[in-house]
């Protein structure tokens, strides 16, 4: 057993980033606790803190291997739970750019779980740590620093109980892991310190969802159907199976054109697709619930990595230092990925330097963040600059999804890195540029059940 870096660790948030900061943490601290706002559930339900919970959370191939490596047996806990599991290609179907990307073996793995669902078993195998202590309905209400602010030292926290007085948590390191509402970038400079810079992709995102009994021809369904958007009709639909025999149909539109939460208009939107695929899924399966709305206005990155000064002590991550467009599935992979730059930086065995955290979290934060914003240029009305390269590679993108409806190895090439397996680089590999760019298909439409 390697020896501590410090005898406390304090996380904020336990929400996916949290929990799986506090998972890597416990190796290298003599203890972790990790602050919680809610009241956190025994079960799979869902909860205030994360309203994001009740819509579909695909969950990236690269975040399922990084799950599986940080909590060994999970993916088979999940299944033996009555998640449904299969290959990323040949148990989905993914329509991009108006096509139905050939389905084919990837030897990646796709999980049917809900949020909640996901979540429940990561805080079990959290809470099952020695060490790792999770405070419940507690909030932190601010950070408590040496005289001269350049350390942090603790958090200052306020229990959700009556009577309830501030209290201070001494900490050798905080880990800010509370989300998009993140109060870091206010308490920096409250304390002398700059804000970050904040970039923004301004969606407009609505998204509506509904959850259903599965329906009896379930065996005929795949665990997973997407219709993404195209400027062409930026309207999106997404269906998954879940564990507990259930599934749900998230919609989504942009710039406001967002799905009803009326049963009716929500049905309407879902008929209004491109492609029927996911509202025959659900059209005889029955409602459990009515359609839940949430509004997504942008796409935010906080450009820790660009300031000058940061107090030792104090390390951001999850969506409070970057919150992806929802609709390309990456949030919480992302979070894990970053676990695994936090788990680099703690095997040098002294306390992470914060510009060099920030700086790796860049590199990791990148690719997703220009994945998500490109693919959010494509949409002529969506602001923002549309550099040469970024025109480019959504051309070379939406011919390579036309030729991938016939290409089986140009098709899994790219859902490897949909998935953050492989680097957005490897689709100009010759060997794939070559097939896209001679790609007998034109963006011809792909006929409906065709499949
Ligand atoms: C609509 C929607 C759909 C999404 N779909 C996907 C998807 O398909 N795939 C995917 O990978 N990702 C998806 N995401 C993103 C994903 O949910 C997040 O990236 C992921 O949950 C990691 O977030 P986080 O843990 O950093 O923050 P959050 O999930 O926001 O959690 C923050 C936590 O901190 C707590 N907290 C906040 N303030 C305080 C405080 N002061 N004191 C104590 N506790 C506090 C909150 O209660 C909460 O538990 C989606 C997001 C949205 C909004």
């Amino acid at each position: 057993m390697a020896s501590y870096i410090g005898d406390r660790a304090v996380v904020l948030g336990a929400s996916m980033a949290g929990l799986l900061a506090a998972r890597v943490l416990s190796d290298r601290y003599g203890q972790v606790v990790v602050i919680e706002r809610d009241e956190l559930p025994e079960g799979p339900t869902h909860r205030r803190g994360v309203p994001h919970d009740r819509h579909i959370h695909a969950l990236a191939a690269r975040g399922q291997q990084v799950l599986e490596e940080l909590f060994p047996g999970l993916t088979s806990d999940l299944v033996d739970h009555g998640a449904p599991a299969g290959d990323l290609l040949t148990d989905a179907r993914f329509y991009f750019s108006g096509h139905l990307l050939q389905r084919t073996h990837t030897g990646l793995i796709l999980l049917g779980a809900s949020r909640p669902f996901l979540e429940e078993h990561v805080r079990s195998r959290v809470r099952a740590i020695a060490n790792v202590r999770i405070l419940d309905r507690c909030d932190s209400v601010g950070l408590a620093t040496t005289s001269d602010s350049r350390r942090v030292t603790g958090v200052r926290v306020l229990r959700r109980a009556d009577g309830s007085a501030e209290e201070l948590l001494g900490a050798d390191l905080v880990v800010d892991a509370s989300g998009r509402g993140s109060r870091t970038p206010a308490w920096l400079e409250a304390h002398g310190y700059l804000r970050p810079e904040r970039e923004e992709v301004q969606i407009g995102l609505g998204y509506a969802t509904r959850t259903y009994r599965l329906p009896p021809h379930v065996a005929e369904q795949p665990i997973a159907i997407l219709d993404a958007a195209t400027p062409q009709l930026p309207r999106t639909g997404a269906f998954q199976r879940l564990e507990g025999d259930r599934c749900l149909l998230t919609l989504a539109g942009i710039l406001g054109d967002h799905p009803p939460t009326d049963p009716d208009g929500f049905l309407d939107f879902a008929r209004s697709l491109r492609f029927p695929d996911t509202y025959e899924a659900i059209r005889d399966a029955e409602p459990l619930d009515d359609p839940i709305g949430f509004r997504f206005p942008a796409s935010v990155r906080h450009r820790y990595e660009r300031l000058p000064r940061f107090p030792a002590g104090l390390l951001v991550l999850g969506d409070a230092v970057c919150s992806f467009n929802p609709i390309y599935g990456q949030g919480m992979s992302v979070a894990a990925l970053e676990a695994l730059t936090l788990r680099r930086h703690l095997e040098r065995g002294v306390e992470p330097n914060p510009h060099r955290w920030f700086r790796d979290l860049a590199r990791v934060v990148g690719v997703p963040w220009d994945m998500s914003a490109g693919g959010d240029l494509a949409f002529p009305d969506v602001p923002g600059h549309r550099t040469v390269k970024i025109r480019l590679l959504g051309a070379y993108l939406s011919r390579l999804h036309a030729v991938a409806a016939d290409d089986a190895p140009l098709a899994a090439a790219f859902m490897r890195v949909a998935g953050l397996v492989a680097p957005p680089q490897s689709l100009l590999h010759p060997v794939l540029a070559v097939r896209v760019l001679r790609g007998e298909r034109t963006l011809r439409r792909t006929p409906a059940g065709s499949h």
